[in-house]
């Protein structure tokens, strides 16, 4: 698993669908397969990066299953 922003390897997992990269710190959510893609605001609160990620659909299919 690569981060699809910085493609960094070193991805940590929090939680049981979310992962956070301590290459570029977003953080990643998979759910159904599907990866979504958000920055940590100063503040504490998401700010999804969705739509910088569109074109690139296939980062999901690389994510381990069994985790
Ligand atoms: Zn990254």
């Amino acid at each position: 698993m690569k981060c699809p922003n910085c493609s960094s390897k070193d991805i940590g997992k929090i939680g049981s669908h979310q992962f956070y990269c301590w290459g570029c710190f977003i953080e990643l959510t998979v759910n159904n397969g599907k990866m979504s893609v958000y920055q940590v605001e100063e503040d504490g609160t998401l700010s999804s990066l969705d739509d910088l990620f569109v074109e690139h659909p296939a980062v999901a299919v690389q994510l381990p299953l069994s985790s």
